[in-house]
């Protein structure tokens, strides 16, 4: 499973919606859902998303001009499109537009948690579900973590900061991405939730591997002296 990776569905059926929802939260994303072109772009100017999925027959502003309009905005992230059986020329119209990957309706969830997976790891050049940090590794598919070779247990939301940490590794990851990659907008969280996620995970990572604050910007995982 993957967490910590934010997902906003743009469907105007609701029960799919729910349906699609339900499923990627199973596998472990936060998502959030709207039902029209112009609330997903109002979504996507307020909070960092990680993958988009949108819905092609949609009201008013159609999925084709919402894709089109975001990328004309300079917006990077991953667009998986869903499509009706027979569209080939829909298809080929949104991935020319700027989509990454298209899913054709009706399909599986497990299939549609495995795109989004692969398209964030794309996205982020992590380029397996293994990934590591000094004596950190991490599989992202089977949710198993160790350091130095010894297994450790982490929580959901532990897990959240960890992947969303060794996807940017290198990088400084602010306290607003961790805190989105946590949680979806119907949770609620604390003033400090990541302040106290982050001294959980210090102390159960242990040597060889450390996460950074850089003041005022946010976090960095790092790799240490053994
Ligand atoms: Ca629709």
């Amino acid at each position: 499973m993957l967490y910590g990776m934010r997902v906003l569905i743009v469907e105007d059926d609701a029960l799919v919606a729910d349906a699609i929802r339900s499923g990627l939260a199973a596998s472990g994303f936060a998502v959030d859902h709207v039902g029209s072109a112009e609330a997903a772009r109002i979504a996507l100017r307020h909070e960092n998303f990680d993958l988009i999925v949108i819905d092609l027959g949609l009201p008013v502003a159609d999925g084709f001009s919402l894709v089109q309009r975001l990328r004309a905005d300079g917006l990077t992230l991953p667009v998986l499109i869903l499509t009706a059986r027979d569209a080939l020329a829909d298809r080929v119209n949104a991935l020319d537009l700027g989509a990454d990957d298209y899913l054709v309706k009706p399909f599986e969830l497990p299939e549609l948690a495995a795109r989004c997976r692969a398209l964030i790891r794309r996205s982020t050049s992590a380029l397996s579900a293994n990934l590591s940090c000094g004596s950190l590794e991490v599989d992202l598919a089977r949710r198993q973590a160790s350091v130095a070779g010894a297994s450790i247990e982490l929580t959901r939301r532990e897990w959240a900061i960890i992947e969303c940490l060794l996807l940017h590794v290198g990088q400084v990851v602010s306290k607003d991405k961790l805190q989105q990659a946590i949680a979806s907008w119907d949770e609620v969280l604390t003033p400090n939730a990541i302040e106290v996620y982050i001294s959980r995970l210090r102390a159960k990572l242990g040597v060889g591997v450390h996460i950074r604050t850089v003041r005022g910007l946010g976090y960095r995982l790092e790799e240490t002296e053994k």
